[in-house]
């Protein structure tokens, strides 16, 4: 029997989380392990300062007071007692294309379970004011979790999904979009005149590049990004063994 694990960050109650449960059925046994509450937009956050509990909500959906990898490691040890077969993490309820994905918790959640040994999965679909169509997004989940349960993919790599509005047109292979990070923070002030912040999404202002998942998604095709966890700069090496003279140098 085929083990699906499925998390996101908008937590237990999103639909985005239960449409992709059901989407997913036809391919296995789907346990739910999910946020109590909403954790979008906290990466990679990993709970070691305080107590997690895992509350059983219905069968096999299961409500953890955490973050998306918090899910995983307690799935894995607590309600599997052992890897699943894949993970996907889903439907958010807005992208996570390019340099974005490193604040993504959703994406965090697939990213566990890779580097646990897991094929794993992210999808995320356009944001929007209205009421939200997941069919297309589950759809393409699945059509994605088939193809990687009938041919693994390389250890340590996952995927990153996303989908434009309305129906796609097709699914595209695309590399992460480069956008021009402006920061932006805002300053209010409370009633007693004192400060406070609110950091304001950046503008989405992407490097034109025709394999991107930002382009994908623009041209109303679905991106399908394969990631892995090692951030290391391969590009980089030679440069910086140049100038430490090797693979090793001494401090000066
Ligand atoms: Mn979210």
């Amino acid at each position: 029997m085929i083990r699906i694990l499925v998390t996101n960050d908008d937590g237990y109650r999103s639909d985005g989380l239960k449409v992709l449960a059901d989407a997913l059925r036809h391919l296995g046994e789907v346990t739910i392990v999910a946020p109590i509450e909403e954790a979008s937009a906290i990466g990679h956050a990993l709970t070691l300062r305080h107590p997690l509990r895992l509350e059983a909500i219905a069968d096999r959906v299961y409500a953890v007071d955490g973050t998306p990898t918090d899910c995983v490691n307690m799935a894995v040890t607590q309600v599997l007692k052992g890897l699943p077969d894949l993970v996907v993490s889903g439907i958010n309820k807005g992208w996570n294309l390019g340099d974005d994905v490193t604040y993504s918790g959703t994406v965090a959640g697939a990213l566990e379970g890779a580097l646990l040994g897991a094929p794993a999965i992210a999808v995320s679909l356009k944001a929007t004011r209205e009421a939200y169509d997941f069919g297309p997004s589950a759809r393409a989940a699945a059509t994605l979790a088939e193809a990687i349960l009938r041919r693994p993919l390389p250890a340590r790599t996952f995927l990153n999904i996303n989908v434009p509005k309305g129906g796609p047109k097709g699914i595209r292979v695309t590399v992460q979009a480069k956008r021009n990070h402006v920061t932006s923070v805002a300053e209010r002030h409370d009633p007693k005149g004192r400060p406070y912040y609110w950091i304001e999404e950046g503008l989405n202002e992407w490097e034109p590049d025709e394999r991107s998942d930002y382009h994908a998604v623009k041209a109303g095709y679905v991106s399908v990004t394969p990631l892995q966890p090692d951030l290391t700069s391969y590009e980089a090496l030679a440069a910086l063994e140049e100038l430490s003279f090797g693979r090793e140098a001494e401090v000066r």
